[in-house]
């Protein structure tokens, strides 16, 4: 591991202050930072620890009904909060989707949205890679795919945003407050992460200088929570990333027609992906596995192989059929389901693995 300088910040104000020098990088759990270090993926010169931080670490409901998580809330204690979990149970199911019990206990809000791609050339600086290295190329491109993009994709970069809670927080209209020594902004969770186009390693809007401060859920969103599901489909049930998974969430008028849908998924693009067109075509329909299958087809309507991994398309399709009949069924009494299983019954019951 190479030298580097380590400084506490005392302040959101100082931290931004440090970030705005070429080289620094944040440390709250580390889970993904430390890895990338070991391996010499990452070499920053500084890390500015902002785990001493006040007021970063809360769970707040604020006067116009949204939620507030601070940017340091522990991944686990964020899920099993009890209120946090009635009003977005689809939230929780995906923040107990995702790593192990031990990583959940540690990794931060923050950091869930700003780990980085699991895709195994980036992570092994033999190889070529334009994420990591400008230029380089691209040696997923002719190696080992099936795992990778079919949505959003390009020439340059076809890796996958690995997130389970993000696909969540997309599908239900989070906001991420962003802060800088200077100033403060806010900006849709969906709209945070960049596609890669020809510059796969600008993975987000962040500037230098600026860090996550907060996510926000709003107060409407909370209209979903009977009726929505977070469902993932990985290779180890007991601990992996997705192949595919799929946030949704279903809201009925009183004549059991759907006034609105959210649908988002994950595995299958660079950032979380929001499959707004299918959810429009829900709105006014009656529950049915026609209207979902079609749903399903209608999320996946740009999808591309970018390798050997045109399976995921039908998979997915069948990913967001089936987490939208979960919806239908209504939310678990229990909830959060610990985790999320593809093989489960359509009941609206516990689901355990
Ligand atoms: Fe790097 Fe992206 Fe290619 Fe993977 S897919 S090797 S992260 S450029």
């Amino acid at each position: 591991m190479n030298r580097f300088e380590y400084i506490r910040a005392e302040s959101v104000t100082e931290a931004a202050t440090e970030m705005a020098r070429p080289g620094s990088v944040l440390l709250a759990a580390g889970t993904n930072l430390l890895d990338l270090m070991k391996v010499d993926v990452l070499r920053p010169k500084r890390l500015i620890d902002i785990t001493h931080l006040p007021d970063l670490d809360r769970i707040e409901t604020m006067e116009d009904g949204s939620v507030r998580i601070g940017a340091m809330v522990r991944n686990s204690d964020l899920a099993f909060d009890e209120t946090f979990a009635a009003a977005f149970p689809a939230v929780a199911e995906a923040l107990l989707s995702g790593a192990s019990p031990q990583l959940r206990n540690a990794a931060t809000v923050g950091g869930n949205l700003l780990q980085r791609t699991r895709c195994r050339y980036f992570y092994d600086t033999a190889s070529a890679c334009n994420k990591r290295a400008p230029g380089a190329g691209c040696d997923a491109i002719d190696g080992e795919n099936r795992g990778h993009a079919i949505l959003g994709w390009s020439t340059h970069c076809i890796a996958t945003h690995p997130s389970d809670f993000c696909v969540a927080l997309a599908a239900f209209d989070a906001t991420v407050e962003i802060e800088s020594a200077n100033d403060w902004r806010c900006v849709p969770l969906a709209d945070f992460h960049r596609l890669p186009g020809d510059d796969p390693g600008n993975e987000t809007v962040l500037a230098p200088g600026e860090l996550i401060v907060a996510v926000r859920l709003p107060a409407k969103s909370a209209a979903f929570a009977g009726h929505a599901r977070y469902l993932k489909v990985r290779e180890r049930t007991s601990y992996a990333f997705a192949l595919v998974s799929a946030a949704a969430g279903l809201d009925f008028a009183d004549d059991g027609t759907i006034r609105a849908a959210r649908i988002a998924l994950g595995g299958v693009a660079p950032k979380p992906w929001r499959a707004e067109a299918a959810e429009a075509m829900l709105v006014g329909g009656v529950a049915s596995p026609e209207l979902f299958a079609e749903a399903g087809r209608s999320a996946l309507a740009d999808a591309e192989p970018s390798g050997d991994n045109a399976y995921k398309i039908e998979l997915t399709q069948r990913v967001v059929a089936r987490v939208l009949a979960n919806a239908a069924a209504g939310t678990p009494d229990t909830m959060p389901a610990l985790p999320a299983s593809p093989f489960a019954p359509v009941s609206g019951g516990p689901v355990h693995a």
